[in-house]
């Protein structure tokens, strides 16, 4: 689904070029909740934006769904780019804009008609329980609850993957365990493929299949969750 290879990233930086990743080969399988995770100025953010190519990296390839992303130019990748569903820490909605219209927005700005929104849209705030809450704005819902419109918006273009970056950082560990058995649901009954980022190992001990420990621009250790943390 996802195939990482010989991945680097150099940023030019005010006192020389700082190597951010360096030979990172990541294999995710289709249908997997893959996690990675490492703590600040680990390369978190580089990875995540070399997967969704809002960086070129610097060397190697991102394979997803059989396509190159680093060969493919500026039309191709916008459109390869609706394979990945986005989540993010600090939820980015818009405040003007109701519940739907927050989900609906990807939609809306691929021109889709009005009524094949709603039937697409309203299934989705019906599997992130916000059926209820459609018309309130962002100021008047939770926490928990604007990451449920995030996950909804990232599913609304049908994304082969859901990448999510950090997405329960902001929340408390009650309403990080909801979304997280949220993303739960959503990996098992749509089968879509998951890859968090965190620096929370809780969040990888609840909900991933397989981890990848990523320190210092490289990968330290990947395996399975329970394999890679019972080890001494
Ligand atoms: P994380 O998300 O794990 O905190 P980042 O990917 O943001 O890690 O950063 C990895 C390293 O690359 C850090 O040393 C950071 O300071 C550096 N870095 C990140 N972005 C830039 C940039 N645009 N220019 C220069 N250095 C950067
Ligand atoms: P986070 O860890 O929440 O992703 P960061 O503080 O690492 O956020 O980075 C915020 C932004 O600053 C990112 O766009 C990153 O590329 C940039 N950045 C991080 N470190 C550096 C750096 N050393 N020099 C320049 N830009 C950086």
């Amino acid at each position: 689904m996802i195939d990482i290879r010989g991945l680097s990233q150099i940023y030019q930086g005010p006192t020389g070029p700082v190597e951010a990743l360096r030979g990172i080969d990541l294999h995710i399988q289709p249908g997997e909740v893959f996690g990675i995770i490492g703590r600040s100025g680990a390369g978190k953010s580089s990875l995540v934006r070399c997967i969704n190519l809002l960086n070129r990296p610097t060397e190697g390839e991102v394979i997803v769904n059989g396509r190159d992303l680093t060969k493919l130019g500026d039309t191709d990748l916008r459109a390869a780019r609706r394979d990945i569903g986005m989540v993010f820490q600090h939820f980015n909605l818009l405040s003007s804009r109701t519940v739907f219209d927050n989900a609906a927005l990807p939609l809306e700005l691929v021109g889709m008609s009005k009524e094949a929104i709603r039937a697409r849209v309203e299934p989705l705030l019906e599997l992130v329980g916000l059926t209820a809450l459609r018309d309130r704005y962002p100021a008047q819902i939770s926490g928990g609850q604007k990451q449920r419109v995030g996950i909804a918006r990232a599913l609304a273009s049908n994304p082969k993957v859901l990448l999510s970056d950090e997405a329960t950082s902001a929340l408390d560990p009650e309403t990080t365990r909801s979304i997280l058995d949220l993303l739960r649901k959503v990996n098992r009954e749509l089968g879509l493929t998951v890859v968090l980022i965190t620096h929370q190992m809780q969040v990888i001990k609840q909900i991933a299949d397989r981890v990848a420990v990523i320190d210092a621009g490289r990968i330290a250790e990947m395996g399975p969750v329970i394999d890679v943390f019972t080890r001494p």
